[in-house]
C-alpha cells in the first residue's frame, strides 16, 4: 500500500523531534524510528548543552569550537549555532526542560574539556534524556504528526530528480512499502553501531550515508570519527557487543583526574578530545593496560552524588564507589563529525531532501567536535531546516 505525507522524517533523535515540531502545523508529517523512540542517542547525552551566556563570551566560544575541529570548521556555520543557541535554549525551557540553576534562579553552568569557561547547560547527568523526553512528549500532542516505531528506512524514493518519499521497512513483520512525500528528513543520527567498541546504540548504523551513495548525494568527512576518552572499562564487556557507558567530560570539567597505572598524572585532562584519547591510547601501550584510571575522589561527593548520580549508580553495579575508589577508563567511538554533506539550510545535494544531526555534516564541529556541541548543533540546525521547508511550501 503507497501512503501520501507532506513530511516524513526518519528519525526520533533531537534532530528529528525538533524538526517536527518547527513544521507548519498544517503539515501531515510521519515519523519513524528504527527502534523504541527513547533508544536514540539523544536520551544518553550526559554533560550536558552549550549556550552562549553573553555577548562577552562570543568570540571565545567561536575559538573554542574551531580549536577544537583544528580550524577545519564552517566558520558561517559555527556563527549561526552559537548565534541562535540562546533562542534554543529559550524554547526547550518553554517545552518544560528543567536546567539546574543557581540559588538566585539564574542558569547555573558547567565546564567541559577545552571550554576556556563554564558555558554548558545541564541537568544532572542526563541533560539529553531530559531534553529529549520532554520535546518527544511536545510532539506527542501534535495531532499532524504519527510517530512509527520499529520502522526502518531502507532507501529513498526519486522522481523528477526530487526525492518523492522513502522505502520503509516494518520490523515485526519484515514488510516492506513505499511510502511518498513532498519532502524527507534525514535524521538518523550516527555510525556507532558499525563499531566493536561504542557509546552509540547498536542500531545506529549509518544507515542515510548508505542510501546516499547509493544515490550519488555526496557524503564527506567519512574518517572524522571522534573517540570518547573516557567510558567504563568493564571486564566482562571483552568480547561481546555492548554500549560502552560513557563518564562525561564534565566529570574531568568538575577536577576529575586521569592516572596511568602508577597513580601519576601523564595528560591535561581539559585538552580537547583527540589529544586526550591519544595520551591514553599511548599511556595504556606504555603501561601494557587495558585503561587507565579516572580519579574522582577529589571531586566533593556530595558533587558526585547529585550532579553524576548516573555515573555513581552505574560505578557501583561494577563494584566500583567513585568517591572512595578509582575509575578504570577506556576510550571508544563516541561520534560522527562527517556526514551527508548539507548546505546552510541542512539540504543536501538531492531536491526535497534535508538532512539534521549527526546524520549530516554542515562543517559545524571541524575535525573533532568541542564537548556539547552536538544536541545544539542538531536542534539549530533542525530548526532551519523545518524553517525552509516552511517557506519553499508558503510560496
Ligand atoms: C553516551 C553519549 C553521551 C553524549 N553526551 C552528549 C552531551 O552531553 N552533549 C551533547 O551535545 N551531545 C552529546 N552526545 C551526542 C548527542 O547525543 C548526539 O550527537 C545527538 O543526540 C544526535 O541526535 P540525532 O537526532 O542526530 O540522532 P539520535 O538521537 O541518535 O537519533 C537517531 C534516530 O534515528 C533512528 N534511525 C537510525 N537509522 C534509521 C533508519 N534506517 N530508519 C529509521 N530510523 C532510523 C534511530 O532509531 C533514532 O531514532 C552524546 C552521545 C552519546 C552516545
Amino acid at each position: 500500500m503507497t501512503e501520501k505525507y507532506d513530511v516524513v522524517i526518519a528519525g526520533t533523535g533531537v534532530g528529528g523531534l525538533y524538526s517536527a515540531l518547527n513544521l507548519d502545523s498544517s503539515k501531515k508529517i510521519l515519523m519513524i524510528t528504527k527502534a523504541k523512540t527513547e533508544e536514540c542517542d539523544s536520551f544518553l547525552a550526559q554533560g550536558g548543552i552549550c549556550m552562549l551566556k553573553s555577548d562577552d563570551d562570543y568570540d571565545s566560544y567561536f575559538e573554542d569550537t574551531m580549536k577544537a575541529g583544528h580550524y577545519e570548521n564552517n566558520k558561517k556555520s559555527v556563527d549561526t549555532m552559537i548565534r541562535n543557541s540562546q533562542k534554543t535554549i529559550k524554547r526547550l525551557i518553554s517545552y518544560g526542560v528543567d536546567f539546574e540553576r543557581n540559588e538566585d534562579g539564574s542558569l547555573k553552568f558547567t565546564k567541559e574539556g577545552a571550554h576556556s569557561t563554564p558555558r554548558i547547560l545541564f541537568h544532572q547527568d542526563i541533560t539529553g534524556k531530559e531534553i529529549t523526553s520532554k520535546l518527544l512528549s511536545a510532539v506527542k500532542k501534535l495531532p499532524n504528526v504519527q510517530i512509527l516505531e520499529m520502522t526502518e528506512m531502507t532507501d529513498i524514493i526519486e522522481e523528477n530528480g526530487k526525492c518523492a518519499g522513502i522505502v520503509a521497512k516494518d520490523l515485526s513483520s519484515g514488510q516492506e512499502s513505499k511510502i511518498m512525500a513532498d519532502y524527507v528528513i534525514w535524521a538518523t543520527g550516527g555510525i556507532g553501531g558499525t563499531y566493536k567498541h561504542s557509546t552509540n546504540f547498536p542500531h545506529l548504523t549509518g544507515d542515510a550515508l548508505t542510501i546516499a551513495k547509493k544515490h550519488g548525494i555526496p557524503v564527506v568527512h567519512e574518517d572524522y570519527v571522534q573517540i570518547h576518552p573516557t567510558t567504563l572499562f568493564v571486564k566482562s564487556n571483552k568480547g561481546k557487543k555492548e554500549r560502552s557507558f560513557l563518564i562525561s567530560e564534565s566529570v574531568r570539567g568538575e577536577g576529575g583526574l586521569l592516572l596511568d597505572k602508577n597513580g601519576n598524572r601523564f595528560v591535561n585532562e581539559l585538552l580537547p578530545r583527540d589529544k586526550v584519547t591519544e595520551a591514553i591510547k599511548e599511556q595504556m601501550k606504555k603501561d601494557g593496560t587495558e585503561h587507565v584510571w579516572l580519579d574522582m575522589r577529589c571531586i566533593d561527593s556530595g558533587i558526585v552524588k547529585s550532579h553524576f548520580e548516573h555515573i555513581y549508580e552505574r560505578c557501583l553495579e561494577e563494584g566500583i564507589d567513585c568517591t572512595k575508589d578509582l575509575v578504570p577508563v577506556v576510550p571508544a567511538q563516541h561520534y560522527f563529525m562527517g556526514g551527508v554533506d548539507v548546505d546552510e539550510n541542512s539540504m543536501t545535494s538531492l531536491d526535497h531532501l534535508y538532512a539534521v544531526g549527526e546524520t549530516s555534516c554542515n562543517g559545524v564541529h571541524g575535525k573533532n567536535r568541542l564537548a556539547s556541541n552536538s544536541l545544539l548543533e542538531s536542534l539549530v540546525f533542525a530548526e532551519i531546516a523545518a524553517n525552509k521547508i516552511n517557506e519553499e511550501t508558503r510560496k
